[in-house]
């Protein structure tokens, strides 16, 4: 198989847990306003929320597609409301940026939040107007990742050739769908275990692993892989 760089011209990268760190303590933010918003909204407790949350997220993709698919929720408003984060606790890794820099070729955003969240990290990451697109929830019909449709959605809307695609993720199910169109996938191994991925069956989707982003794109960059 040739080199990365020599026959991939699109770089698709989710954002949450890919292109900084799971331990910055964003995600917790998020399922903590996820919990409070689904304890408020069908006036239960906050750890009767959490079962459901927990339940939604591993059924259903995320909180979010099990809140509209049950009950109907609007799904901008909850989005509105689970996002409202203190970013200040992400910043910069600018030997990431560097690398990401460097890469040639057209990189996309693709996550399973909304814009207003993607602009917000990249900003704190330092990346805003970096990348080409963002794909997020709400262009995606609110359908996530892995549900195989937006992935044949973003093929047709930036005119992709999945041969030439390759997509990061760290959550290795996400990465299934991702070979099944066709993309290379390139597995960020964060090490630790999210309760809803399925690593093993996951496997052998996976053309890449590495448990570190930037020293993956440096060795893209200078042609070792
Ligand atoms: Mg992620």
């Amino acid at each position: 198989m040739s080199k990365l760089q020599s026959r991939i011209n699109t770089w698709i990268f989710d954002l949450d847990n890919t292109l900084y760190s799971a331990d910055s303590g964003i995600f917790q933010q998020v399922h903590d306003l996820m919990g409070k918003y689904v304890s408020s909204y069908l006036n239960i407790s906050i750890d009767e929320a959490k079962k459901i949350q927990r339940s939604y997220y591993k059924e259903h993709g995320t909180t979010l597609r099990g809140m509209m698919d049950n009950h109907g929720v609007n799904p901008d408003h909850f989005l509105a409301e689970v996002h409202k984060l203190d970013y200040s606790i992400v910043g910069p890794n600018h030997q990431l940026n560097k690398e990401l820099k460097k890469l040639s070729g057209r990189k996309i955003i693709y996550t399973n939040a909304n814009m207003q969240h993607a602009l917000s990290v990249l900003d704190r990451l330092e990346l805003s107007n970096f990348f080409d697109e963002i794909f997020d929830i709400k262009m995606a019909n609110y359908v996530p990742k892995p549900e195989i449709k937006p992935y044949e959605e973003i093929i047709k809307k930036y005119n992709l050739n999945p041969n030439s695609s390759a997509m990061f993720d760290d959550i290795a199910k996400n990465l299934v769908p991702a070979k099944n169109v066709g993309f290379t996938s390139i597995w960020i191994d964060a090490g630790y275990e999210n309760f809803s991925d399925d690593i093993k069956s996951s496997k052998k989707f996976l053309d890449f692993t590495t448990t570190n982003l930037h020293l993956f794109l440096e060795k893209v960059n200078k042609g070792n892989i």
